[in-house]
Formats: structure tokens, sequence, C-alpha cells
């Protein structure tokens, strides 16, 4: 297997990987998904809240405020306190905002950390105070995986696909350039009388160049033995830490199941 990074772009990072089962690939994307853990606000206790919005829809926003950091905290499952919440596995984070005017938005910046957990993205809208309305709570982060609570998701994009093949006949294309135009992803060009494809990494195998051309001059397929690995963080942490965490608990798993295997046979 060939893993070739093919960089990074509007967020998201891209590898392809040549000669492997997609379904390898796959376990990675689902492993980003579903297992690798990030901390997410879980509890919000509400000492005062006279703006319009009820208690209950500030928690689930705040729920979904990616948070970065949380390193030193252990999944409740596995704290000594039983899951109850300790500061073993539990990080405070606090907001307390008096609105001094009309139309006052509260952003996710104003959550002040009391421990080593804080919000990645500082300008998420939470509520909008008027003059002299106020909220004050003391929220209560905990990790957790995607597998658990759409909170957890620790990627808003975790996709695989295999690598597209544009094959173009030169003898059926008249260059009336339907498919550069109609090409959501624009990467068909006319140059030097030619019908010629750009970045065909970014091919979404959508097929309305070829089902546009008159002339049946395109024909799109893909590679089932190369696929692409498209990955965009939500925030918690960056995008090679998440395919280096995912591939660490693949690695983790797979020796787990290597000793029970061994110790069936030995007992065998
Ligand atoms: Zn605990």
């Amino acid at each position: 297997m060939q893993v070739e990074i093919l960089g990074t772009e509007d967020g998201q990072l891209r590898v392809m990987a040549r000669g492997a089962e997609p379904t390898l690939m796959n376990a990675i994307r689902r492993t980003i998904m579903s297992e690798v853990a990030v901390p997410a606000i879980d509890k919000v206790y509400v000492a005062e809240n006279t703006g319009v919005l009820y208690d209950e829809i500030i928690a689930h926003r705040l729920g979904l405020v990616p948070l970065k950091g949380g390193e030193n905290l252990k999944l409740p499952e596995e704290c000594e306190c039983g899951g109850k919440g300790c500061p073993n596995c539990e990080a405070v984070l606090s907001l307390d905002v008096e609105a001094t005017s009309d139309k006052h938005v509260v952003l996710s910046g104003k959550l002040k950390a009391e421990g080593t957990v804080f919000p990645a993205n500082s300008q998420i809208p939470i509520v909008e105070l008027n003059t002299g309305q106020r909220l004050a709570l003391e929220a209560h982060a905990r990790l957790g995986r995607g597998k658990d609570h759409a909170k957890w998701h620790p990627a808003s994009v975790a996709v695989v696909k295999y690598e597209p093949v544009v094959e173009i006949d030169m003898e059926k294309c008249d260059l009336c350039a339907l498919c550069v135009e109609e090409c959501p992803k624009r990467i068909l060009e006319v140059r030097n009388k030619a019908l010629v494809v750009n970045e065909i990494t970014k091919c979404s195998l959508c097929k309305v160049c070829e089902s546009i051309c008159p002339r049946g001059a395109v024909k799109v397929s893909y590679n089932t033995s190369n696929s692409m690995l498209t990955v965009e963080t939500a925030g918690s942490l960056s995008n090679d830490e998440l395919i280096t965490a995912a591939c660490d608990i693949i690695i983790k798993k797979a020796n787990e199941l290597k000793k029970l295997i061994g110790e069936l046979a030995e007992a065998q």
C-alpha cells in the first residue's frame, strides 16, 4: 500500500491510499466518527437565565460547542468515580454575562475555562440578550465518543471515496465545452485544443459531464484499488491528530484481538 498526503484545502485533509482495500480507509473513517474521544459540555448548572431562550436550548447549544484540551481527563467510564463526575474526568467552564445594550450576542469565547478545557472557536453564538438580561452558568465538560452522542463527533467531514477516473475520447470530442460549464467541481478545461481534467481527485463522480456530452466523449468511472480519505475536524483535534488517534485505536484493538486468539490457541 502506498499512502500519499494530497494536501489540505478549505480545512480538509485528503489522503490517498493506493493498492489498499477501501475497507481499510473506511475503518479509519468509522473510527474517527465513533471512537476518537474528545471533550464536550455534558452538564450545565444554570444560576440565572433571564433571556428569552429556555435553559434546555442553551444547554443543547453549549453541548455543540467544540472544545479543545482535556488531555489529562479520563473517560468517565474508566474513572475511579465510576462516571459520577470528579476533577479527574470533568473540566469546568463558567459563563456570566449581563447585557448592557440590546441585541447583545453572547459568544462561546465568554466561556471561561476553569480547568484544561476551552472553546476551540470563540465566535460561536449562544444566545442574544437585551439590556439587563443575564445568563450565568457553570458547565461541566467530559470526554466522550461520537457513538454516544453527536456532540462528541470530532469531525464535521470524514468520507472515503474511490479514486475517480475521467476518460476523454478526443476523437469524439468537438470541444463544445458543455461539460466544462456544467461540472460542479470546475475541474474540466479546454486547453490547447484539447479537453483536459485538472485535479482529478476533486471529482465527485456525479457524472454530469458524461450525461451532458452529446457525443459520448466523456466517461466517468473509478478505480476500486485506490481510495481517498477526506477529513475535516470539528475543532477539538487537528486533522492529522484525528487520523493518528484513529490508527492508534485500530492498532490497540488489533493487538487485543491477537492476544485473545493467542490465549485461545494456548488453551486448546
Ligand atoms: Zn471521575
